[in-house]
């Protein structure tokens, strides 16, 4: 029988407790990218709703949503756009300030990477309290891009996320919740 999308990602992705600290249940894609199947699976399932959709260019967030981003750019025939902490790219950039649990870091794009009214898809493996996405929103709508949806393999709803990037207007494609 064939596995159901649930079952392959249940099974593909590991979990480590108290990793990066206690009390974190630290979700591992890395065991999702190493199995063919499931990586697979979890790029196509990303990719279908936008596969008529015409999109210009797919954004990854460093480091994660670079694997997932250039998997699904080539799938969709769209170029890629890296979103990186700051300092990492060469040419100018807009940078936006971003909360994480405690305190705030930095990230940036290249100002030529996105023209205005560009289709782009925001891409990362998880979505949490929506931080780090919200500040990638941030840099796309600066540049006047066109954010068709954002997308995370991995949902932690109790942390507000979606939410966060829905009342900002972004559609938000998950594949899986975890409590
Ligand atoms: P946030 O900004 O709170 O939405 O956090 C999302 C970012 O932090 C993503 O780049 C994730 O890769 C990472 N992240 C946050 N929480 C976890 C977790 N429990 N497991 C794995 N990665 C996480």
């Amino acid at each position: 029988a064939s596995q159901t999308l649930q079952d392959t990602l249940l099974s593909a992705i590991r979990t480590i407790p108290d990793y990066p600290k206690p009390g974190i249940l630290f979700r591992d894609i890395t065991t999702l990218l190493g199995n063919a199947r499931a990586f697979r699976r979890a790029v196509d399932e990303l990719v279908h709703p936008y596969a008529g959709a015409k999109v210009d260019k797919v954004a990854g967030i460093e480091a994660r949503g670079f694997i997932l981003g250039g998997a699904i750019a080539h799938q969709l025939s769209s170029g890629f756009v890296p979103i990186r902490k700051k300092g990492k790219l060469p040419h100018d950039t807009v940078r936006v300030a971003y909360s994480l649990e405690y305190g705030i870091d930095e990230m940036e794009m290249h100002k030529d990477a996105v023209m205005p009214g560009e289709k782009v898809i925001l891409v990362d493996d998880l979505i949490a309290t929506g931080g780090t996405a919200e500040g990638a929103v941030k840099l796309l709508n600066q540049m006047g891009a066109e954010i068709v949806a954002a997308c995370f393999v991995i949902d932690l709803p109790d942390l507000g996320g979606r939410a966060k990037l829905e009342a900002l207007g972004v559609d938000v494609h998950t594949l899986i919740a975890f409590e």
